[in-house]
Parts: structure tokens; C-alpha cells; sequence
């Protein structure tokens, strides 16, 4: 069997021990003689899955009562619409476009209201975050968005914008269960899991129980609302049932490792390795602004495209896979998750050097 160093931005790498037990738990899950995935969404074995994960999720990020959790599908991209549908009530929301996510969520958002941008760092290819702490908020928004974690650009809010009293709204994708989070502080939290969680087709929210509204217009769909879904703990229709069930594991394998402080910490160490790299290098160069890095997604370039083509080749050789940058930047990028364990990060920065020393005049 092999196992390369996988930096893909999503779908990405998981712990190698939830694959194990997955695949322990393939044939017959817990004595029942079948594989999750074969099993009715309302039995008693599935309901067991999905309140043990949520009891999971909630002690690990310390959610408070009032807030919902939800297991959706439909990716990041439905909450572009499901986030307006629901939360506009005066009409008028805005947005801080801190990426192409951000943006596209901000464009999507247009159909449904007066959406306005109030901050944006587009002016440099988004390798910023904006200073936040006293922006032009609308007198009636109904909530403040952005996007937590810029997978693409690999910026981070470090600092949470003033939203003034009103609601924030945040995309936590790539960043969802790396650190701590204060859940208070959000009217809601929405990830796509296949960054940082488990398999692709599972979206959580997380939504404060007074955002989640009934008078909703006529034509919005059932599905797109977050009253049924919370009504329904999750089970309105199927679910993605297995989907779930690995997010399940990888909730139990943070909790075994000592919570998101302990994995907060474990992220920082492993940013730090490249990060002083990338910072002593005479090659390779981070694209970030410092105080805005994120400690997930770590971009950089040589600044000659042939170069970093002849890298990201390279790399592959050592089993240093997906770090290519994202088609709209170019160069690298290298993203850490939770899984990737800092044996790679060491690796990579190893290659790194010398790379360096073969190729610099
Ligand atoms: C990947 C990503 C998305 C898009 O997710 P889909 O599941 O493909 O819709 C949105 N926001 C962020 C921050 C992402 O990283």
C-alpha cells in the first residue's frame, strides 16, 4: 500500500486511522451485517451515528443551546443561497469579498436583495485581509458576510470585522475545526466538510435558532429552508448518510487527539515550519501579506512560471502531491489540514531546499 503527502485544497487528505476504521467497518458496522452505506437513514443504528456526531461537534466547538446544527448537502455553493433566502429580512445585506469565494457568494447573494460590498482587498489580488474595525455598515442590514478562510488565496481573519450589532454571517470551509472558535460571536457558520472534515457532499450549519424563520416567500423550495431542516433534526429526505458517518470519526479522532485547542496548536507548529522557510528562502516566496497568512492554505511562488512548473514535477517524485496554486493564481500552493501530519510539512520543506540550492543562479 501506498500513501503520498497529499496538499490538495479539497477534497483533501483525512487521518489515516479514520480511513483504517472506515474501512474496518466497511462490511458490517458494528454487528449489524452491513455497510453504512447501505443502511436506512431512520434506523436505529444511523439515528445513533448522526446525534453521536452532533454531540461531538457541539463539545468540540463548545456550541451553545440556542444554536442549530444542521448536516446538508449541496456544498458551500447552496449556502450562496440558501445564507440570503433565509436571513433577509429587510432586504439588504452586506458583504466583505475577500476572494473568489467571498465574491462569489456576494454575486449570488444579488438575486435576493440589495446586497452591498463593504470591504473588499480585490485592489491586490486579494493577498490581504482589510482592516475591518470601523466599516460603513448598512443602518438595515440584516447580517454581515464573509469568507473566514481564503482557500485560494490563503488569507485568514485573524481579527473578526465590527459588524456593529449586526449578525455575522461566516464561510468557515477550510478553516471549520482547525482551531477554536467563539460560536457566539456568529449568527451562523457554514462549511463544506471536504476541506478540513470528511468526504465531499456534507455542509454544516451552524445557526442561531432566532435566525431560522417560517415566513419565508412562497417560492422558495423546502429544501432551501432551514426551518425544515431543523425541524427535521437533518432528516428531512436522505441524508448523505456516509458522509456523515466519516465525519463522525474524524470528530471522535479530535477529540481523542485533545479537542481544537491541542489541533489549533499542532496547525500553528506546522505553519511555522514552512512559513520560516518560505521567510529565509531566497526562491520561493510566500504571496501573503504576513499579518493576514492562514495556517491552512500556504501559497507560494518562484516567480518564473517555468520554474515553478518544473517544481510542482518534481515534487511528485518525493510523493509531494497537489501543489499546484489554483488555476486563477498560478505558482503553488500547499494546503495543511488537520491530517496532514507535520512529517509532511518537513518533508516538503526538505524538497524545498534543495530544489533551492539545484536551481537558483
Ligand atoms: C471549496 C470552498 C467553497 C466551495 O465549496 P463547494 O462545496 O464546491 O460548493 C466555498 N467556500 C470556501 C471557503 C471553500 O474553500
Amino acid at each position: 500500500m501506498k500513501r503520498v503527502y497529499n496538499f490538495s485544497a479539497g477534497p483533501a487528505i483525512l487521518p489515516e486511522e479514520v480511513l483504517k476504521q472506515a474501512a474496518d467497518e466497511m462490511l458490517d458496522y458494528q454487528n449489524t451485517g452491513m455497510s453504512v452505506m447501505e443502511m436506512s437513514h431512520r434506523s436505529k443504528t444511523f439515528d445513533n451515528i448522526i446525534k453521536t456526531a452532533e454531540k461531538d461537534l457541539r463539545e468540540l466547538l463548545n456550541i451553545p443551546d440556542n444554536y442549530k446544527v444542521l448536516f446538508l448537502q449541496g456544498g458551500a455553493h447552496l449556502q450562496f443561497s440558501m445564507v440570503p433566502i433565509n436571513l433577509l429580512k429587510n432586504g439588504t445585506a452586506d458583504y466583505i469579498v475577500t476572494g473568489q469565494w467571498a465574491k462569489k457568494a456576494y454575486i449570488e447573494a444579488q438575486k435576493y436583495g440589495k446586497i452591498n460590498k463593504i470591504a473588499s482587498s480585490e485592489d491586490k489580488c486579494f493577498s490581504y485581509i482589510p482592516d475591518c474595525s470601523n466599516l460603513d455598515i448598512s443602518p438595515d442590514a440584516d447580517y454581515v458576510y464573509i469568507c473566514e478562510n481564503n482557500t485560494i488565496y490563503g488569507t485568514k481573519f485573524h481579527t473578526l470585522p465590527n459588524t456593529k450589532g449586526k449578525d455575522l454571517v461566516s464561510d468557515m470551509s477550510s478553516c471549520f475545526l482547525s482551531e477554536p472558535v467563539d460560536v457566539k460571536k456568529y449568527g451562523l457558520i457554514f462549511a463544506g466538510v471536504q476541506k478540513n472534515v470528511g468526504p465531499a457532499g456534507v455542509q454544516i450549519v451552524i445557526i442561531r435558532e432566532d435566525l431560522i424563520r417560517e415566513d419565508l416567500p412562497l417560492w422558495c423550495p423546502e429544501m432551501l429552508k432551514y426551518k425544515i431542516h431543523a425541524d427535521n433534526n437533518s432528516l428531512y429526505n436522505t441524508p448523505p448518510a456516509y458522509g456523515i458517518y466519516i465525519c463522525s470519526l474524524v470528530f471522535k479522532w479530535l477529540k481523542k487527539l485533545g479537542g481544537l485547542e491541542k489541533m489549533k496548536e499542532i496547525n500553528e507548529k506546522k505553519a511555522k515550519i514552512l512559513y520560516d522557510f518560505l521567510d529565509s528562502s531566497k526562491l520561493f516566496k510566500g504571496t501573503v501579506e504576513k499579518s493576514s497568512r492562514s495556517i491552512m492554505n500556504v501559497p507560494f511562488i518562484t516567480g518564473n512560471d517555468e520554474l515553478d512548473k518544473k517544481f510542482i514535477e518534481e515534487a511528485k517524485e518525493y510523493d509531494l502531491i497537489q501543489l499546484k496554486g489554483h488555476r486563477t493564481v498560478g505558482g503553488m500552493r500547499a494546503s495543511i489540514y488537520n491530517a496532514m501530519p507535520q512529517e509532511g510539512v518537513i518533508k516538503l520543506v526538505n524538497f524545498m531546499e534543495k530544489f533551492e540550492k539545484e536551481n537558483l543562479k
